[in-house]
């Protein structure tokens, strides 16, 4: 809200890479917290700014099936974290309005690993708006 509303400028599609090492951890932690939901914050390399190699765990991140795994007010003011992953343990790799939510709020990059096996086929990525944009695995 206001004159300070970032988003309106992000429009510059960006070339998202995300390592097989990053992407791994990200099937295993889904896997390891099921039924229950795995969710997490993207971080980027600090020289290849587009380049997601770490996921950082949120203290008091509850897990469940409602998608209100983000609270806003604890994510870290750093700008190496460009974005959010989830688990989607019982549905689709498809945002919920809730997510849509979240990404319109917060980060640039989004991750949805959809139901079991949580593997290459099943995840998607999404920009701010929700719209599936494409991450390609190094
Ligand atoms: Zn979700």
């Amino acid at each position: 809200m206001g004159f300070f509303r970032h988003k309106t400028t992000q429009h510059i599609p960006l070339h998202w890479k995300i390592t097989r090492k990053c992407l791994d951890m990200i099937f295993e932690s889904s896997k390891s917290n099921y039924p229950q939901e795995f969710g997490a914050l993207l971080r980027v390399d600090r020289v290849n700014k587009t380049t997601i190699i770490e996921v950082v765990l949120l203290p008091g991140t509850i897990s469940g099936d409602s998608h209100a795994i983000f609270h806003l007010y604890m994510l870290p003011v750093d700008f190496s974290v460009v974005g959010t992953v989830h688990s989607h343990p019982s549905s689709i790799a498809r945002p919920s309005n809730a997510d849509l939510d979240l990404f319109n709020h917060f980060g640039r990059i989004h991750i949805i690993v959809g139901v079991s096996p949580f593997g290459d086929v099943s995840w998607k990525s999404f920009d701010y708006m929700g719209h599936e944009v494409p991450i390609e695995i190094i």
